[in-house]
């Protein structure tokens, strides 16, 4: 029988990057090229499927992409004109490898690949629905609900399915799909996720940021639009809306924190939204200081940003250790301290006396904050002030990006005099949501129609988590499964 949560054993709330090419004779590494640089997207497992004519190539592992596709006896594998491919990154137990994506699946028409990034948030219901007609599931993850419903599906072509399959499951989806006649790229009718369309030599390509174009030279051509399919295949590049139009929500977050700032996202670039949001926190919260000081490596465009718009030096007062994963990816609260430690060590150079002004992105459950207060404090600076190039989080994600359960979100306990003295800051502040809003461009943020996403610091969902509500009250992130699972 099913246990309430069956995804959960691994994690649900993956943050993913995907690539896809058709059309292209190193198809596959341009894929494995495109998957390095999404790396920041996902660092727990990759995976590639390519198709050569007449075989699909499968070959998916854990770790890093250079790790898994460095290899050459690997490459010479995946033959074929086209591929798509997939990183993941996820926090809490174990990943398992029949969970690494694309997942790959012998249709009644034919192999299909999936990659996903986002989170489905009714996958839990549809699963359950789809367990109870029989559907034998082969992993854990949200993802494979769509796979079941296009097999399942009464239409005949490949698109028809597909469009059968959106059109009942609910939240954060950018996909790239892939069959024997073609690549196809999805977004989600509220475009949450990103998802970009490039050319190169003729061929085209999908990726989840821009970022992976450049790594393989490809041109930007556009995003594809929320709630759009891009069908690429031999008669070339189609559009198909098969949704009624919506009002988008991007994810914040992303400009904020996830993608990487060589990025160009929604038509802006991710350095300079960063660098704006950094230079509103200045004026909203200026503080006497002698030097800026960034968290790196996620906290430096904020804090030049700031730096200029505060007239105060910014110097590198802290350095990172990039041989260490994020903080994050520690899943028990030891090690998340120890992990901090490793990551960052006090320049003391730099600090020695001074007033520090430290910017970093987000505070999530603080405990980064309180690590680096303290650090900064022991190398002698004489007062330490946060600021924060985002509102307080106060509420959890369920359309992609990882955060923990409300409880442990620092600002949906303690106000920000409270999380002030718990971090050990002489002073914090955050970034405004207008402050916010004015930095990515949207000089009138109307909160009765948002354009972006911002639950995690509104609690205003774009849809309601079906799957998080279940039994009642707040939406909960869902727990580790337990056993009897699938
Ligand atoms: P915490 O230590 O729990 O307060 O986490 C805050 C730190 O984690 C900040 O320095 C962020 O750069 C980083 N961070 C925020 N959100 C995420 C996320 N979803 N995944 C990984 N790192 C994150």
């Amino acid at each position: 029988m099913l246990t309430t949560h069956p995804f959960d054993d691994d994690h649900l709330r993956e943050e993913c990057g995907v690539f896809g090419i058709f059309g292209h004779p190193e198809a596959a590494a341009l894929v494995a090229l495109g998957l390095h640089a999404l790396q920041h997207r996902g660092q727990e497992a990759a995976g590639i499927v390519s198709y050569d004519g007449s075989h699909f190539h499968n070959h998916r592992g854990l770790g890093h992409v250079e790790d898994i596709f460095g290899n050459e006896a690997v490459m010479r594998r995946l033959k074929g004109l086209q591929a798509v491919g997939h990183v993941r990154y996820s926090t809490t137990g174990e990943t398992l490898l029949r969970n690494v994506q694309p997942l790959f699946a012998e249709m009644e028409f034919g192999g299909l690949a999936l990659g996903h990034n986002g989170n489905l948030t009714n996958a839990l219901g549809l699963r359950r629905q789809l367990v109870r007609r029989g559907c034998l599931f082969q992993s854990t993850t949200d993802t494979e609900v769509i796979i079941h419903l296009i097999a399942i599906s009464l239409y005949s072509t490949v698109e028809d399915r597909l469009i059968d399959a959106l059109r009942q499951i609910e939240g954060a989806y950018s996909l790239v799909v892939q069959t024997k006649d073609a690549v196809i790229g999805v977004r989600d009718p509220l475009g949450i996720r990103p998802l970009v369309l490039g050319r190169l030599d003729g061929a085209w390509c999908l990726a989840s940021e821009t970022c992976a174009l450049d790594i393989i030279g490809a041109e930007f051509v556009r995003d594809v639009e929320p709630g759009e399919i891009l069908v690429l295949s031999e008669a070339g590049l189609r559009s198909i809306k098969p949704f009624a139009p919506q009002a988008r929500r991007f994810c914040i977050f992303e400009h904020i924190y996830f993608a990487r700032p060589d990025s160009i996202v929604e038509g802006a670039s991710v350095y300079a939204v960063r660098k704006r949001i950094g230079a509103e926190l200045a004026r909203e919260s200026r503080v006497e200081a002698d030097v800026v000081v960034p968290v790196p490596d996620s906290g430096v465009p904020a804090a030049l940003g700031f730096a200029a718009e505060a007239g105060i030096p910014f110097e590198l007062g802290i350095i990172r250790n990039h041989y260490v994963g994020r903080t994050f990816i520690q899943p028990t609260d030891h090690t998340r301290h120890t992990g901090v430690k490793m990551k960052h060590n006090a320049n003391r150079a730099m600090l020695e006396g001074k007033r520090v002004i430290l910017v970093d992105d987000s505070i999530v459950r603080g405990t980064t904050s309180r690590k680096i207060v303290e650090m900064v404090r022991q190398a002698g600076a004489r007062e330490v002030h946060m600021r924060i190039s985002s509102p307080p989080t106060t509420h959890s994600c369920y359309f992609g990006i990882d955060t923990p359960e409300r409880e442990k979100l620092l600002a949906a306990r303690y106000d920000v005099a409270g999380m002030a003295k718990l971090i050990g800051a002489d002073s914090l502040a955050f970034v405004s949501l207008d402050g916010l809003y004015r930095a990515v461009g949207e000089t009138n943020r109307d909160p009765h129609q948002p354009q972006f996403c911002d639950a995690c610091f509104t609690g205003d969902y774009p849809v309601l988590p079906s799957d998080q509500m279940e039994g009642g009250g707040d939406p909960k992130q869902l727990s580790l499964l337990t056993e009897g699972s699938v």
